[in-house]
């Protein structure tokens, strides 16, 4: 585990797919699980820590195979609630299969990527959220914002003190690359998708998150206003 800021870790080696843990008195609340391969790495990290045995929760962005296939493992061993959007909520525990978008609606290496929905090994929700709701045990109040596209039920977390937005694959932010759009292959509907970049940018986080690539820790504000200022939704961008 990596300190992004104090209270926030990022696990490491994962390959594919970010996983945040944030610490609080009360234990861990895991944000996001990767692959299956990544479950034992995440559970060896929380050891070496010195916090065996702290997972509290599991709050799942969506659905996604890189973001949920690590969990069954991550509940078996730590029993933690497992929290998700309510329309994400199916998907993740496995009862339907996951959206992808037609493959007729995309482009060139988008068309070779495109994949069809796949069910995932469902792992049941213990609680499910929507937008607004505050997940008040973890990091002093993290808020659900909504922001639908990528996945249909895609959430981010915002946490309005410390001004820390959790973002999941709204964007990414590859090495070399700066902020770019998730990939098309990937996301149901690009122009709701633009609109939760406008929606997350609006809020002028200081520290932001992604479901791949680094953290952003510095003018963070001002690279997601520049970001969102470029994205048009109804563009082909
Ligand atoms: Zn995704």
């Amino acid at each position: 585990m990596k300190q992004i800021i104090p209270g926030l870790f990022t696990f490491t080696s994962l390959l594919i797919g970010r996983v945040y843990a944030i610490e609080d008195p009360d234990g861990l609340t895991i944000i996001d699980a990767s692959m299956t391969a990544a479950a034992p790495k995440i559970l060896r990290q929380i050891q070496e820590g010195g916090r065996a045995g702290s997972v509290r929760r599991i709050i799942i962005t969506h659905a996604h195979p890189d973001h949920v296939q690590g969990l069954p493992e991550l509940k078996r061993v730590t029993g933690a609630e497992v929290i998700a959007s309510y329309v994400e909520r199916p998907y993740v525990e496995g009862k339907l299969p996951v959206p992808t978008p037609p493959k007729e609606a995309l482009r060139g290496l988008d068309r070779l990527m495109a994949s069809p929905p796949k069910t995932m090994p469902g792992t049941p929700v213990d609680r499910e959220v929507g937008d607004g709701d505050m997940i008040a045990e973890a990091f002093g109040g993290l808020r659900v914002i909504f922001t639908p596209g990528h996945s249909p039920g895609h959430i981010s977390l915002w946490q309005p003190e410390k001004r820390v937005l959790i973002t999941g694959d709204v964007m990414m932010h590859p090495p070399l690359f700066g902020l770019r759009l998730p990939f098309a292959a990937f996301t149901t509907d690009m122009d709701e998708n633009r609109r939760s970049v406008k929606r997350v940018a609006a809020l002028k986080p200081e520290v932001v998150c992604f479901g791949h690539g680094k953290p952003l820790l510095k003018d963070a504000a001002s690279m997601l206003e520049a970001f969102a200022g470029k994205v048009t939704p109804g563009s082909q961008d």
